[in-house]
């Protein structure tokens, strides 16, 4: 599949990505059986992976979409953005951050000092993908989907400049063939 100048190939089919997505919420549901979170899924990546797993929490809930955006490309600008559009107040609160991927984690890092610093309860963290960055600087993810190596991913949800965030496959970049 041709997404602007790249070319991507099929990487996790939507059967797959169903699958372990039912198994991320029900590990939610043992751990948050007493309590009521806050899901706090990041756009615009994780919107579908958000909708899926959150059709199969059960635990009494809340959900707020938020934003922060740290990528131009396939590449990670380093330049991070503060979180914007909680309407609640996260204070007392057991929060749930939904994330798409982490990749080096600063994002992710990031988000979490700011919730302490908004005197969250607890702060956890679910993603359906991770890469290779994050676990080897030990990013401390308490639910993770796939673990990836370095490769660029497209679709459900994932974007390349803007686009493929329709697909309900997740694809990854194809190799360039030798010149
Ligand atoms: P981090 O701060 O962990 O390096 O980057 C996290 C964010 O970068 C993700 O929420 C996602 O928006 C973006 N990102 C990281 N890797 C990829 C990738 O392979 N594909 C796409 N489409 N976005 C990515």
């Amino acid at each position: 599949m041709k997404v602007q100048d790249l070319d991507f190939k099929k990487f996790i089919s939507a059967p797959a990505l169903s699958e372990k997505v039912r198994a991320l919420a029900q590990k939610i549901n043992q751990d948050y059986k007493d309590k009521t979170p806050v899901f706090l899924p990041i756009l615009n990546g994780s919107f579908m992976f958000a909708s899926d797993l959150l059709k199969e929490v059960k635990v009494p809930c809340r959900v707020s979409f938020v934003k922060t955006s740290s990528y131009s490309g396939t590449s990670s600008t380093g330049q991070l953005k503060t979180l914007i559009g909680h309407d609640e107040s996260l204070f007392n609160q057991h929060i749930i951050i939904v994330e798409d991927i982490v990749d080096t984690g600063l994002t992710l890092e990031k988000i979490i000092e700011e919730l302490r610093g908004l005197g969250a309860k607890s702060v956890e963290a679910v993603t359906l993908l991770r890469k290779k960055p994050a676990r080897e600087k030990k990013i401390d993810v308490k639910y993770v989907g796939f673990e990836l190596d370095e490769e660029f991913v497209l679709g459900y949800g994932l974007d390349y400049d803007g686009l493929g965030r329709n697909h309900k496959d997740l694809y990854k970049l194809a190799e360039k063939a030798p010149a």
